[in-house]
């Protein structure tokens, strides 16, 4: 059981635009972008983050590096994208279903700038 708005998104409880989806993912834009490409993807079953993986998810997290690659190509970014996931409230996680970030379009430094973290 998992009632994240991921999860409630999956099921088509809380409609939104799926990009990209195969039985074991689907592929939304982030509502808040934080680069001119974002995009999540995001794994049917309800992991709640990276960290409660299980050995028997190998394959599925396999599956999703493989996914969002597919997404940066139908984008037309797979020459330079960046793929984040955060694991834990220390680093920012919001919301505990397992997802991936997709980043293209600025560079890390020009992110960081953005959000002032320029040391
Ligand atoms: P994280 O901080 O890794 O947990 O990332 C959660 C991400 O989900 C954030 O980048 C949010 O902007 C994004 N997000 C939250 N709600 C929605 C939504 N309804 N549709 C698309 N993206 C969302």
């Amino acid at each position: 059981m998992s009632d994240t708005i991921f999860a409630k998104i999956i099921s088509g409880e809380i409609p939104s635009e799926f990009i990209y989806e195969d039985e074991h993912c689907v592929a939304i834009n982030d509502i808040n972008p934080q680069a001119p490409v974002h995009v999540l993807v995001i794994p049917r079953k309800p992991i709640t983050q990276l960290s409660a993986a299980q050995a028997e998810d190998q394959a599925l997290l396999g599956h999703l590096l493989l996914a969002a690659n597919t997404v940066a190509k139908q984008l037309g970014v797979d020459e330079a994208y960046r793929l984040l996931i955060n694991n834990g409230e220390g680093v920012g996680m919001t919301v505990y279903h397992l997802h991936l970030h997709i980043l293209a379009g600025r560079t890390m430094a020009e992110a960081q700038l953005a959000q002032g973290l320029d040391a």
